[in-house]
C-alpha cells in the first residue's frame, strides 16, 4: 500500500478518534505518527495504532488526559502523564522546559507515565527550532522485557531510546541524534515479521540464545531477544536510560512492576539548555556549521553512501516520502483496515 500523507493523516485521526479523544488530540497524534513514517520510522508511525487501539480498549490508554504537574521549581518540573497520550503531555512538557530554559538558561522536566511518547526526535526537533540544545533519555516499561543486556541472553530492558538535539546550521536544520538503545527499535522487528523479511545480522537471539535474522522469534514462546547496539556501550546507555528515566523521574521501571496489562509506558528525563548562556550565537553557529562540513567533507568509503550527520536521512527520507507517498507493509495495512472496520470507519470521507 503506497498513500499520500494526508490521507494518512486522516485516516489516522478518525481511529485515533474512535478511542474517544478530542479532535485537537487526535489530529496531533495522527500528525506525530505519519511524522514518523514521513521520515522512515515506520516502526513509530501508523503501525503503532493497533497497539493504541488495544490499549485504549482496554483502558490503559486515556484520552484527553491533562497531566499532574507533581512539582514544579521553575527550573525543575515532574509531571505526571497519568497513562494520557504520550504524544501530546509530552509535547507540552518539553515546551514548558523550553520557555524555563530560555528564562533560566536550563530546566529538566522528569516525564511519569506517559503512554507511548512515539519519535523521540520530535520533542529534540521542536526544542532546537526553538534554539535550545535538548537531551532526553527515555524508559520503556511495558511488559516483558526483550532486550538483552551484554553477554545476556535474556532480556532486561526494552529499547530505552536517547535523543540529543543541537540547533540548527544557517540552514536551521537541527543535529538530531535519536535512537533505540538495542540494535534496532523493536517496533522495527514488527515491521520485518509483518512485512516477512529477515532482520539484519547480529540484532537477534533465539529463545535458545543462538544468533537468527528471523524476527518471529520475538512473536513466538518461548521469545528470543535483541541485543543492545554497540555491545557493552550500548548496554550500558540503556541501564542508565532506564535509570533516569525510570527511578530517578519516579516512573515505573521494567524490572518492578510492568504487567502487560499497563499497556505502553514511557518515562522521560529531558534537560534543556539555552546555548546562547554558554557562548554567543554567532560563534556557536559558525563552529557548527564548520563542524558539519568538516564532517561531511570525509570521503565515503562507498562512493554511492555520502557521508551523513544525525538528522539528515530523516530530512532526505522526509522529502522522498511527501513526494511519492508513504509504503505500509500489507500486513500491518490489514491491521488497521480490521480496525477500522470494527469502527465503521472509512478510508477516506
Ligand atoms: P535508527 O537506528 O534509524 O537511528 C536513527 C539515528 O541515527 C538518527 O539520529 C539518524 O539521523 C541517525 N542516522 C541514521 N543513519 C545515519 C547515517 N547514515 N549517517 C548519520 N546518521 C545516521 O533509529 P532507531 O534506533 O530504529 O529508532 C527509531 C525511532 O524509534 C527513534 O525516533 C526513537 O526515538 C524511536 N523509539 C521510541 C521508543 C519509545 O518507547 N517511545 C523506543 C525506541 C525507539
Amino acid at each position: 500500500m503506497i498513500i499520500d500523507h494526508t490521507r494518512l493523516r486522516a485516516f489516522a485521526n478518525r481511529i485515533v478518534a474512535a478511542g474517544g479523544s478530542s479532535p485537537d488530540e487526535a489530529a496531533f497524534v495522527a500528525d506525530h505518527l505519519v511524522e514518523a513514517n514521513l521520515r522512515g520510522h515506520d516502526s513509530h508511525g501508523v503501525g503503532m495504532l493497533v497497539a493504541y487501539v488495544r490499549d485504549f480498549e482496554a483502558g490503559t490508554l486515556k484520552a484527553n488526559q491533562t497531566p499532574e504537574i507533581v512539582s514544579d521549581t521553575g527550573t525543575i518540573s515532574v509531571w505526571d502523564a497519568r497513562a494520557g497520550y504520550g504524544q501530546v503531555i509530552a509535547h507540552q512538557a518539553v515546551e514548558w522546559a523550553i520557555k524555563a530554559a530560555k528564562q533560566h538558561g536550563v530546566a529538566v522536566n522528569g516525564l511519569r507515565n506517559a503512554h507511548h511518547i512515539g519519535r523521540v526526535g520530535t520533542y529534540g526537533e521542536v526544542a532546537a527550532r526553538a534554539g535550545m540544545v535538548a537531551l532526553h533519555f527515555v524508559n520503556v516499561a511495558s511488559g516483558a522485557p526483550g532486550v538483552a543486556p551484554f553477554r545476556g541472553r535474556e532480556g532486561r530492558f526494552l529499547t530505552n531510546p536517547v535523543c540529543i538535539a543541537i540547533p540548527g546550521t544557517s540552514n536551521n536544520e537541527p543535529i538530531l541524534l535519536d535512537f533505540a538503545t538495542s540494535r534496532v527499535a523493536l517496533g522495527k522487528v514488527r515491521v520485518a515479521h509483518n512485512a516477512g523479511k529477515p532482520m539484519m545480522e547480529g540484532a537477534l537471539l533465539d529463545h535458545a540464545g543462538q544468533a537468527t535474522t528471523n524476527p518471529s522469534v520475538m512473536y513466538t514462546e518461548p521469545r528470543g531477544v535483541v541485543l543492545p547496539f554497540g555491545e557493552h556501550k550500548g548496554s550500558g546507555l540503556a541501564l542508565v536510560c532506564e535509570l533516569l528515566a525510570g527511578a530517578i523521574v519516579g516512573s515505573p521501571s521494567v524490572t518492578t512492576s510492568t504487567p502487560p496489562e499497563r499497556g505502553i509506558i514511557n518515562g522521560m528525563l529531558s534537560i534543556v539548555i539555552d546555548p546562547a548562556r554558554l557562548s554567543t550565537r554567532d560563534s556557536m553557529m559558525s563552529e557548527i556549521d564548520a563542524m558539519i562540513a568538516w564532517v561531511k567533507s570525509a570521503k565515503p568509503s562507498d562512493p554511492d553512501l555520502p557521508v551523513l550527520v544525525a538528522g539528515e536521512p530523516e530530512r532526505i527520507t522526509r522529502a522522498e516520502r511527501l513526494a511519492k507517498g508513504i509504503e505500509i507493509d500489507r500486513e500491518t495495512w490489514s491491521q488497521l483496515l480490521a480496525i477500522a472496520e470494527r469502527y465503521q470507519i472509512a478510508l477516506d470521507r
